[in-house]
């Protein structure tokens, strides 16, 4: 599933290649993605050019001129990328956006759980968008502000760090390295963690996401080569998917536990 880093990986790669180009057509193959894709959409933003390519959590937000944008997730499976002009359609590609300069991008998503949606005016106001928190990439991230936040809450630390309103686009792997390296269990809740842990976790969250995005960075010509898979840096993760192997730290076994259905791994010795 690309995470906050890939989808940051994807838009810095995109952004230079489109940036300025008008599109030409928006051809929407399948338009039973996560929600349906507006039959309108395609006619409504041919014409426009491509002012910028932001982020907001795992968001992809095309800016187009008169205030229209596109709004692009990638779900679990999607994958976004510059393909050369005639490449054969596959069966899961289901959409394509040929721009000016001959560039066109086609979206690969064989569990369509991706979205395409077209919105105008400020796209923060926008239902999926507007309840989000910070951006933990944003400066000033895990401040003051965002620990009273953390110390409202009352439910698992591990469950709020996934549900966006705390902090955004903070996915499964990287809350579990980032609970890791703040030396908190998953399962201890927001209201029960002290200042300077609040602290430490909030440059936790910040560290293991730009450490992804570094080799996200040095990965990222193999986003040229058309089949090749996005997602998941290969990146070491300190307890991530390693039940039963030794800490890193202590040597303890990694334990595996169910939060809010979502699997954690930690050590029971180092997070507390
Ligand atoms: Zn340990």
């Amino acid at each position: 599933m690309p995470e906050l880093p890939e989808v940051e990986t994807i838009r810095r790669f995109l952004e230079p290649a489109i940036q300025g180009c008008r599109i030409r057509s928006l051809e929407v193959w399948q338009p039973r993605l996560r929600y349906p894709v507006p039959r309108d959409l395609a006619r409504e933003v041919s014409g426009h050019r491509i002012k910028e390519l932001a982020r907001r959590a795992k968001y992809l937000i095309f800016h187009l001129e008169s205030q229209n944008w596109l709004l692009v997730h990638l779900g679990m499976s999607g994958r976004l990328r510059l393909i050369k002009p005639g490449e054969p359609r596959s069966p899961h590609d289901h959409w394509e956006m040929r721009l000016s300069h001959d560039r066109t991008l086609r979206l690969h998503d064989p569990r369509r759980f991706s979205l395409l949606l077209k919105g105008q005016g400020n796209p923060d106001l926008h239902p999926l968008l507007s309840r989000l928190g910070p951006e933990p990439l944003a400066p000033g991230f895990g401040g003051p502000e965002w620990i009273r936040a953390l110390k409202t809450r009352k439910a698992a630390v591990k469950s709020l760090l996934l549900d966006g309103r705390l902090v955004a686009g903070v996915g499964n792997i990287y809350a579990s390295e980032a609970l890791f390296r703040a030396g908190i269990h998953p399962r201890r809740s927001g209201s029960r963690i002290g200042i300077a842990r609040a602290r430490a976790l909030g440059s936790a969250i910040r560290s293991v996401l730009e450490e992804a995005l570094e080799a996200g960075g040095s990965t990222l010509r193999d986003y040229r080569r058309p089949n090749d898979d996005p997602g998941g840096f290969r990146v070491c993760w300190r307890v991530y998917g390693r039940e039963g192997e030794p800490c890193p730290d202590c040597g303890q076994a990694i334990r595996r536990i169910r939060i809010g259905q979502r699997s954690s791994f930690f050590c029971p010795s180092c997070q507390h």
